[in-house]
C-alpha cells in the first residue's frame, strides 16, 4: 500500500497569529475557494507549481532550452522581457527548476509524509510547552487533505501538542466527525452571509460554511470565527449586522477575530502568471477597525482583530 501522504507548500515556525501560544504552522496546497483577496495564490492549486522570481531573474533562456514541454517563452511586459509559463503544457517535471543558474526558477509545494511534518513540528515542542501553544494547520484548505490532516493531529496528540484546524468550512462534515477527538481548536472562516456575494468574491456558495459553523460546536469543539475584513467588499453595515447575528446565534458563542485586507501577497500573482483583481485596494485603518468590531461587540460577542 503506498504510503499517506499530502501536499504542503510552507512550514511557518514561531506563528503568534494562528491560535493560542508560540505555534508551528503548516500549509496545506489546494483550497476549493477562490477569494478575490487571497494572499497565498499559491496555495490554491492542488498541484506542484513552478514559478519564476523575475528580481533573480537573469534572462539566461536556460530554462525555455530546457523544457521538454515547451511551456516557457519570453514575453515583452511593462516594456521589460518576462517569462511566461503555459500552464496547461507544464507536466511539473522540474527540468527547469534544475536548468536555472540564478536559483530564480522554483516549485511551489512540496509531496511530504505525515511523519515528515511530524518530526519537523517536533523541533519545536519545548516553545509549544512553555507558551501553551502548539501546531495549526492551514491552507489553502486543510480539509481538502482532511487523512494526512488526521494522521498529522494523531501524532501530535499522542505527544501532548495541542493542534488547531484553520478552515474556510468548505469541506465534507463526515471527515471533521471521524477528526473531533483530535482537534483543540478551530480557527473557522466566514466571509459573506450573503450567498451571491458569496459566490461573486470566492468561487463557492455559502450554504455548506454555514452548516459546518453549526456543526463545529455541536460537536463539542473549541471554535473561533475569523472574518477577513475587505474594505468595500464585506464590510457594510448589512454585511457585519448580518455576520454578527449569526456568529451571536451558535451556541456556545464562539469569539470573533476580523483580519484585516492587505495586499503582500499581489506579487505572488505576477510570478504565478495569475491576475490580481483587487489592485490599488486599500488596507483598513484602526478606526475602521474598531467601528467593525463594535458590530460585533454590539451583539455580545469578544470581538479583537
Ligand atoms: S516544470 Fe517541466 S514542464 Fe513545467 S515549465 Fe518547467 S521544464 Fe517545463
Ligand atoms: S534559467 Fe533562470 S535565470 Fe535563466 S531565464 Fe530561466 S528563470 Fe531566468
Amino acid at each position: 500500500m503506498d504510503a499517506l501522504t499530502g501536499t504542503i507548500f510552507n512550514i511557518q515556525r514561531f506563528s503568534t497569529e494562528d491560535g493560542p501560544g508560540i505555534r508551528t504552522t503548516v500549509f496545506m496546497k489546494g483550497c476549493p475557494l477562490r477569494c478575490q483577496w487571497c494572499s497565498n495564490p499559491e496555495s490554491q492549486s492542488p498541484a506542484l507549481q513552478v514559478a519564476c522570481r523575475d528580481s533573480l531573474c537573469i534572462k539566461c533562456g536556460s530554462c525555455i532550452a530546457a523544457c521538454p514541454e515547451g511551456a516557457i517563452s519570453a514575453v515583452t511586459e511593462d516594456g521589460g522581457s518576462k517569462l511566461r509559463i503555459d500552464r496547461g503544457l507544464c507536466r511539473s517535471c522540474g527540468s527547469c527548476v534544475q536548468a536555472c543558474p540564478a536559483g530564480a526558477m522554483d516549485f511551489y509545494g512540496k509531496v511530504v509524509t505525515p511523519d515528515e511534518v511530524f518530526e519537523e513540528v517536533y523541533r519545536d515542542v519545548g516553545y509549544y510547552i512553555s507558551s501553551q501553544g502548539g501546531v495549526t494547520v492551514s491552507g489553502g484548505e486543510a480539509m481538502a487533505q482532511a487523512d494526512f490532516v488526521e494522521a498529522l493531529f494523531r501524532k501530535c496528540r499522542a505527544a501532548g501538542i495541542h493542534t488547531a484546524l484553520d478552515t474556510c468550512g468548505y469541506f465534507n462534515s463526515s471527515a471533521l466527525r471521524r477528526m473531533s477527538d483530535c482537534i483543540g481548536l478551530v480557527l473557522y472562516d466566514i466571509k459573506f452571509m450573503n450567498n451571491e456575494k458569496h459566490i461573486r468574491y470566492t468561487g463557492v456558495p455559502n450554504d455548506i460554511i454555514l452548516q459546518n459553523a453549526r456543526l463545529i460546536p455541536e460537536l463539542g469543539m473549541d471554535m473561533v470565527i475569523r472574518i477577513p475584513l475587505i474594505p468595500g467588499i464585506n464590510d457594510s453595515v448589512e454585511d457585519l449586522t448580518e455576520t454578527a447575528r449569526f456568529v451571536a446565534g451558535l451556541e456556545p458563542q464562539p469569539s470573533v477575530n476580523l483580519l484585516p485586507y492587505h495586499n503582500y501577497g499581489e506579487n505572488k500573482y505576477k510570478m504565478l502568471n495569475m491576475e490580481y483583481q483587487l489592485t490599488g485596494l486599500k488596507a483598513p485603518d484602526e478606526e475602521h477597525l474598531e467601528r467593525c468590531a463594535e458590530f460585533f461587540r454590539q451583539n455580545g460577542l469578544i470581538c479583537t482583530y
